[in-house]
């Protein structure tokens, strides 16, 4: 199953042990001591793609060997992410730059990969974040290669980029869940069709508590996200009360104390949440016609 997800991400800390912890902020998330990030060995790094210079787009940079024009379809509704994310999610605007390296070739990100954080698994996209200087922002990297998914790709792991600029301690379902519902493209609404298609043909309950209680990357497969998607989607898309529910459990990550399990706020609107979302998958139901098969899903 390794090689069929297509992305992951990473945390860095200051004085934590690299690959000592894998955190609750999405697909793998470690956190690193920056200094390791500097492997002791002497042959010379993979290089970084940028032959092209730097072309940035919104809070985005790009890095590219390839020139990148910044109107193009890609790059301009990848502008147009940022205001998605933090409009539909009501979060305060980040101004925190976010590296982004697309390499030409799978190839050479694989290797790059391998060199500098060798305790990844192999995933088609990055998101890693470092600590940075102590006080200051986080610094945030996006690693990937042009290939089929780059549009998906880029769009779940910069809405990682986005949400970690502004929310720290993001519980790692709901990471993914936010990430799954904007990798979609604009026009789909945050509808992931495979992903509805799935979790309806689930013959056991969807259990948001079992969810919430996943700490480890390993521990999130593709039933996990096709299940954080599907509560991410309910809340944003079905009432205004589910709507506040998720809103309001996000502004509680903005603040110090721990904001706790998202079930309970929901079991005080729903007496049987389980039954609220196969309500809303029942309403969007869609011919299985409009189904297409992707090959590379986690
Ligand atoms: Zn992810």
């Amino acid at each position: 199953m390794a090689d069929s997800r297509r992305s992951g991400r990473m945390r860095a800390g200051y004085g934590l042990a690299a690959c000592a912890l894998a955190l609750l902020v999405g697909c793998d998330t470690l956190f690193h001591n920056r200094n390791e990030l500097i492997p002791s060995a002497t042959i010379a790094p993979p290089p970084l793609p940028g032959k092209a210079g730097a072309q940035r787009v919104s809070q985005f940079v790009f890095y590219s060997d390839t020139p990148i024009k910044p109107n193009a379809p890609l790059f301009e509704e990848l502008s147009q992410l940022r205001d998605q994310v933090f409009n539909e999610l009501h979060l305060p605007p980040s101004n925190t730059i976010v590296q982004v390296y697309l390499f030409d070739e799978q190839s050479k990100y694989e290797r790059y990969m391998r060199y500098r954080y060798p305790e990844l698994p192999k995933r088609r996209a990055f998101f890693i974040a470092h600590p940075g200087v102590p006080g200051g922002p986080r610094e945030l990297f996006v690693f990937t290669y042009w290939g089929d998914h780059i549009r998906q790709d880029l769009r779940h792991e910069l809405t990682h980029a986005l949400v970690n600029s502004v929310l720290k301690d993001v519980p790692l379902w709901l990471d993914e869940g936010i990430a799954e519902f904007f990798e979609t493209p604009p026009e789909r609404n945050g509808l992931n069709l495979l992903h509805l298609d799935a979790v309806k043909r689930r013959s056991v309950p969807v259990d948001l508590p079992a969810l919430e209680r996943l700490d480890q990357v390993q521990q999130m497969g593709r039933l996990q996200y096709q299940e954080a998607w599907a509560w991410t989607h309910m809340m944003l898309r079905s009432t205004p009360q589910a709507r506040a529910v998720l809103l309001g459990y996000l502004q509680s990550l903005r603040e110090p104390k721990p904001a706790g399990a998202l079930y309970p706020r929901l079991a005080e609107l729903y007496p049987a949440p389980g039954d609220a979302l196969a309500r809303h998958l029942a309403a969007n139901d869609l011919p299985a016609a409009t189904i297409r098969p992707v090959i590379h899903r986690r």
